[in-house]
């Protein structure tokens, strides 16, 4: 079978809908440890109290885990957004420098 591919690790994954109109990527296989359940194609995101109510009244259903959960390539990516651009560095640098200049000149004042 060939589904859609995540665009950042390439891995095979479904696409649902959740109950308030997004796109979910979820993981290709099924997951115990995953919380979405699938109710009539739509992705359901369950708490936890959710899933141990089910899992006590022996009413447990397939679950999948969202892709963004388990995705390395997503991971990657968003601690490269935490990253500061050559723009920010800058700016910090430059703010360094601010700093160092009043040090400096505060030194030269008690001269
Ligand atoms: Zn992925």
């Amino acid at each position: 079978m060939n589904g859609p591919r995540c665009e950042y690790c390439g891995q095979q994954i479904r696409f649902f809908e959740s109950k308030d109109g997004a796109t979910m990527p979820i993981d290709w296989n099924q997951d115990p440890d995953g919380n979405v359940e699938i109710r009539e194609g739509v992705a359901h995101v369950l708490t936890e109290v959710e899933i141990e109510a089910a899992a006590l009244c022996g009413m447990e259903s397939p679950r999948w885990m969202p892709h963004f959960a388990s995705c390395e390539g997503w991971a990657n990516r968003m601690r490269d957004m935490e990253k500061p651009t050559a723009e920010e560095r800058m700016k910090r640098k430059e703010a360094i420098e601010v700093v160092e200049l009043d040090k400096w000149r505060a030194r030269a004042d008690l001269r």
